[in-house]
């Protein structure tokens, strides 16, 4: 078949990789070449990576920039505490993109229309993320908008390994992600808008070299609530139908997740819808959690059993998130 891949982020790019042997694959990337970049922390779970690239014949390792221990969490008002980690990391986001579409045609600066994409192409793969370009608009849909800077430290950065705060009433948190020893992401998202505020104060207090400042909403809207998945040739893989963990704002690898449901079912829309319905079942009970949370409805009574299965698919799922699963850590943040 003749794909098209428009957006090539983290889902665009791994589809490219898993399709391109046995399609021909062409990739659409609205940014120029030389400033293709990916707005995100660049953190997520080594083993989990490792066995979605090893389907591409990537070596997942190569691109890690630091392998986390334990991250610190301060939550207003409590006592800070630690999180034990096994396979939490950063990695070079942008790098690991690049090398997989290597081989593939991407034109690059280019946010083709609809009809010219139609009139070439058997099948459309909106990977647009966030913008979600070529389906409807989502009615209910639902997002947060993030701050973020790329710091470099001369000597002595503030944190050597992961470090969050959440905010009051889970309206989100501010992140400290080091890229190796001298680097790291720092930045924030908040549904109360507090997040270029909070990041601003980090950076006041521990000093550091801003070498870059992002910004773009996060889709918490789950995709159950980012119906349609389809329309005519164009089928949405990643973010663009709401592939993000809302209690984390982890997007990587279910959207690289969603990917492999689409390169399993190529050809099969409704296979791939219904898979993806039944993957990500799990997240609407998540969003209604922290939606809760955010709308200052929570109550125990009424959360209680989403909170309960929370922690058990996460415990269940302990490898893949890469960090100690505890129930007390979880009311501790549901708390704030
Ligand atoms: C600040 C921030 C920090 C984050 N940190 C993390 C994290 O640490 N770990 C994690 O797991 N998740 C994180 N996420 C979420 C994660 O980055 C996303 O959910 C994930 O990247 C989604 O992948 P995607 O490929 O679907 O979309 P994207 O990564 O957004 O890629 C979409 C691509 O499409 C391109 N595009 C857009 N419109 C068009 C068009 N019309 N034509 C052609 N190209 C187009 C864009 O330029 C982009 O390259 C973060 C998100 C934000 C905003």
């Amino acid at each position: 078949m003749r794909v098209a891949i428009a957006g090539i982020g983290v889902a665009g790019s791994y589809l490219a990789s898993r399709l391109k042997r046995e399609h021909d694959v062409v990739g659409f990337e609205r940014m120029r070449a030389d400033r293709h970049d990916s707005i995100c922390a660049w953190g997520t779970c080594r083993t989990k990576m490792a066995e979605l690239c090893a389907l591409s014949g990537v070596d997942f390792a190569k691109y890690v920039t630091h392998d986390g221990r334990r991250m610190r969490v301060e939550v207003d008002g409590q006592e800070g505490f630690h999180i034990g980690l096994g396979g939490l990391c950063t990695y070079d986001k942008i790098g690991l993109i690049r090398d997989l579409v290597d081989g593939c045609e991407v034109r690059y600066g280019k946010a083709p229309a609809l009809a010219d994409l139609e009139a070439e192409f058997d099948v459309i793969v909106d990977c647009t993320g966030f913008h979600r370009s070529y389906l409807p608009r989502i009615r209910d849909d639902f997002y947060l908008p993030t701050y973020e800077h790329r710091v470099e430290y001369d000597s002595g950065a503030p944190y050597d390994d992961f470090y969050i705060r959440p905010f009051r009433g889970m309206s989100g948190y501010f992140w400290y992600f080091p890229l190796g020893k001298n680097a790291a992401h720092i930045g924030a998202g908040d549904y109360n808008r507090a997040h270029v505020d909070e990041t601003r104060r980090f950076m006041e207090e521990h000093g550091g070299r801003i070498t870059k400042t992002v910004g773009r909403p996060i889709r918490l809207a789950t995709p159950g609530r980012c119906m349609p998945y389809s329309r005519g040739k164009v089928v949405g893989v990643g973010e663009s139908i709401g592939t993000v963990f809302p209690l984390l704002g982890e997007g990587i690898i279910p959207s690289m997740v969603c990917a492999d449901i689409f390169a399993r079912n190529v050809g099969d829309v409704a296979a791939y819808e219904r898979e993806v319905r039944e993957h990500f079942a799990i997240y609407e009970r998540v969003f209604r959690f922290v939606h809760a949370k955010l709308m200052g409805r929570f109550s125990m009574l009424r959360q209680g059993f989403d909170m309960l299965a929370i922690y058990r698919y996460m415990k269940r799922n302990e490898a893949r998130f890469g960090m100690d699963i505890e129930m007390r850590n979880l009311a501790r943040v549901a708390r704030a």
